[in-house]
């Protein structure tokens, strides 16, 4: 069995920003040279995610929403969490947006459904921040 891992670094000129990290996969399915097999890709921070969706804007946009919605990041004091940090929100944004995605590789392709792409969900950015991928197979 062959196995492949690389670390994707990111540093977002936002606090919170999605960023379609397709072409970056890609890029390190080619390199790992299997053909057959699994890829995980996770955020290794607790205030970012990695998930699969459709590239559209308005999207996008809905997410931004729906997550200031569910746990807007003001006032910081509502947080117990933000004692020394104000980034409590970031944490609840990334737990609901998920820490990783697996995808099949079949004929040395990412083997997705109709408009599936791969993101990296930062919440609390400006800074600079690791994603893990890690491919498994033949
Ligand atoms: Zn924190």
């Amino acid at each position: 069995m062959k196995s492949y891992r690389k670390e994707l670094w990111f540093e977002t000129k936002e606090r919170r920003e999605l960023i379609n990290i397709t072409p970056d996969i890609a890029e390190c399915l080619k390199a790992s040279g299997i053909k057959e097999g699994l890829l995980l890709c996770n955020a290794m921070h607790i205030t970012a995610s990695v998930f699969i969706n459709d590239d559209e804007s308005g999207l996008h946009q809905d997410f931004e929403t729906w997550l200031e919605g569910l746990a807007p990041e003001k006032p910081y004091s509502r947080y117990l969490h933000n004692g020394f940090e104000d980034n409590a929100d970031a944490h609840l944004k990334r737990t609901i947006m998920g820490r990783e995605v697996v995808v099949a590789i079949t004929g040395g392709k990412l083997d997705f459904g109709p408009w599936e792409q791969i993101f990296y969900g930062e919440f609390d950015g400006r800074r600079r921040k690791r994603v893990l991928v890690k491919i498994i197979g033949e």
